[in-house]
């Protein structure tokens, strides 16, 4: 392609609302434009990057024994009730009526679909294990659309779906799956760390990891253990109980006045105790449940793993303050669970119980009880892990202290089990013919977001660094003169040459100063760029400059074409 024809319409200005880099550079590199809040248009160039992801992505589904489909965005509501998802999927699903008044949602991921199709098609186990999967539009109103391609409402996707006879096959594919999703990511070229993940709600029973893009910008956080090969979402990660660091107290506990202290670090200055000596109340509201959940107060509470031990909630939250006021009396500052009232459920955190002293909220203005025996004086139904994980603490698999790390959740294998396939009756017949539900697997790649999280790990102030296999194109040519015969001359030649080579290659013929050119062409990110100058050309030679590092070499211009051939090929792995 010629610059001067291709739709890239390039920005200098940083736009006012882009608040990561991704979002910033996709729109001044001109590969994206905005439709309606986390709805994009993809450009010429944009399109080509995805495309490159894409085709990564399918040629490794393909390698494992996938099956490409093409389902259906528009989904029937009749399905997503079978499975039960309907009313469960809250907000998030972007619900319409057809002109008979028939609901349908667009699809935010298809297990319901691909499972309605599996059931009417399969009959025997000599048709599995079956690997489905599509590359398409999902749609979620999420509640906050943001970051470009990061957190999209109209975004693509990659699911695929598989069916086997027993757990052991279901093992089997989803190895299949972790092992493709690790060739994919690193043929992209791009850092990732894949990681133990909370099961969310698609449900299911089985393992589940995510792969993240390792990059500071991420919005998950991970702990990694430095010495072993474990590695969580730390809305997942298990917290091994820290036992208790004082003594127990020599009296019995007692109301002392601690006026207008309302929050934790306030209370621990006010009664000169660390914070680790406080316990932490905060009253949840699980749909029409309330629950009092205590964590030591350093601590903060996990609400993922609180939703999994005592819901699943449609809508869990952190009780109002007008609904603290009604069941406990008192504004949230001054909760605890000492005369907590009967019907109120009181969990508490593994470590709330081994304190050996402790103060907490009196359920009245301005006091708090100081020298509680958590194990004695407080009335606890339930004791769970609870709390987020802190970088340091043990690993829970080889006890070395963890480290902490952002990632950017590109993909997540999920082991969904028998699910959907009892809710839809999806089954099969084995040798005896005795009916059995397919069991289930779901592996999504979020292709817009890969794209997006591979600049956030490639950029720098100039703008986008593309790795070579998802670079829009390989190589800019660029002519420094238009006007000058020779310099026009040879940079037309050159690009020709190396589209006859099967190099991606752009020429940039537009009649620009360099200065102009240089900077288009670092934004969008080429991954070399071959400069053609008078200066340079007086011996026969031009400048190759890699983008990544900045390194200019001189070459001879009757060896370019060939040089950066075998460069690309050797980055492509292509022998
Ligand atoms: P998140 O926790 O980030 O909302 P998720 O866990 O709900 O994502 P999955 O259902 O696992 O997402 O979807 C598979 C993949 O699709 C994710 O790993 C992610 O890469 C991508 N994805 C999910 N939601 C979005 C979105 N709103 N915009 C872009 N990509 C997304
Ligand atoms: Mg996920």
């Amino acid at each position: 392609m010629r610059v001067s024809q291709i739709l890239n319409p390039t920005l200098r200005e940083v736009p006012a609302e882009a608040e990561v880099v991704s979002h910033q550079l996709l729109v001044r590199a001109g590969l994206i434009r905005k439709s309606a809040a986390g709805i994009y248009t993809y450009l010429p160039l944009g399109l080509r990057v995805l495309r490159k992801i894409e085709q990564i992505v399918r040629e490794e589904m393909d390698a494992k024994g996938g099956q490409e489909v093409l389902l259906p965005i528009i989904q029937p509501a009749e399905l997503w009730r079978e499975s039960g998802r309907w009313d469960l999927y809250g907000q998030e699903l972007m619900r319409l009526n057809d002109r008979h008044n028939r609901e349908f949602c667009l699809g935010p991921t298809h297990e319901e679909i691909i499972t309605d199709l599996v059931r009417g098609e399969i009959r025997s186990y000599k048709q599995l294990p079956l690997l489905l999967y599509q590359i398409q539009n999902k749609y979620r109103d999420e509640r906050r659309p943001r970051f470009g391609l990061m957190r999209g409402r109209e975004f693509i996707m990659k699911d695929l779906y598989s069916f086997d006879r027993d757990e052991a096959g279901l093992a089997e594919s989803y190895k299949k799956m972790y092992d493709a999703y690790t060739r994919i990511f690193t043929r992209c070229g791009l850092s990732f760390r894949p990681v133990e993940a909370d099961a969310g709600a698609i449900g299911g029973t089985g393992g589940t990891h995510e792969f993240m893009v390792l990059a500071e910008s991420g919005e998950a956080a991970v702990v990694y253990c430095p010495d072993c090969d474990y590695a969580a979402n730390v809305e997942k990660a298990e917290c091994k109980p820290a036992p208790a660091a004082v003594d127990a107290p020599a009296e019995a506990y007692r109301s002392v006045d601690t006026p207008g202290t309302k929050t934790i670090e306030q209370v621990a200055e006010f009664l000169g105790v660390a914070k680790s000596e406080l316990v932490k109340s905060l009253l949840y509201q699980g749909d029409d449940k309330l629950f009092l959940i205590l964590v030591r107060g350093d601590r903060e509470i996990n609400e993922i793993k609180v939703n999994n031990a005592l819901g699943p909630f449609i809508n869990l939250q952190l009780a109002g303050p007008e609904a603290v006021l009604e069941k406990l009396g008192c504004e949230p500052g001054y909760v605890g669970p000492i005369g907590a009232p009967k019907d109120l459920t009181v969990v508490a955190d593994l470590e709330v119980p081994l304190m050996a002293k402790a103060v907490c909220g009196a359920n009245a203005e301005d006091k708090h009880y100081v020298d509680a025996v958590p194990a004695q004086d407080f009335r606890i139904d339930q004791v769970l892990d609870l709390r987020m994980v802190e970088a340091g603490e043990p690993c829970p698999k080889c006890g070395s202290p963890l480290q902490e790390a952002r990632g950017i959740e590109v993909g997540q294998v999920f082991k969904l089990g028998t699910k959907y396939s009892k809710a839809l009756n999806a089954v099969f017949l084995d040798e005896n013919g005795a009916e059995h539900p397919c069991v289930m697997g779901c592996y999504g790649i979020g292709v817009s977001r890969t794209m997006a999280a591979a600049i956030e790990q490639n950029n720098d102030k100039d703008g986008i660094i593309w790795p070579i296999p998802i670079a829009p194109y390989h190589v800019i040519v660029v002519p420094v003169n238009m006007k000058d015969d020779q310099v026009r001359e040879t940079g037309e030649a050159l690009y020709q040459e190396l589209l006859k080579l099967g190099v991606e290659a752009v020429l940039d013929d537009r009649d620009e100063r360099p200065g102009v050119k240089f900077k288009d062409a670092d934004l969008v990110g080429y991954p070399l760029r071959v400069t053609v100058g008078s200066k340079t050309l007086a011996n026969g030679e031009v400048e190759l400059r890699d983008r990544k590092t900045g390194e200019v070499q001189l070459v001879k211009v009757e060896e370019l074409a060939g040089r950066i051939q075998g460069m690309i090929r050797e980055a492509l792995g292509v022998k």
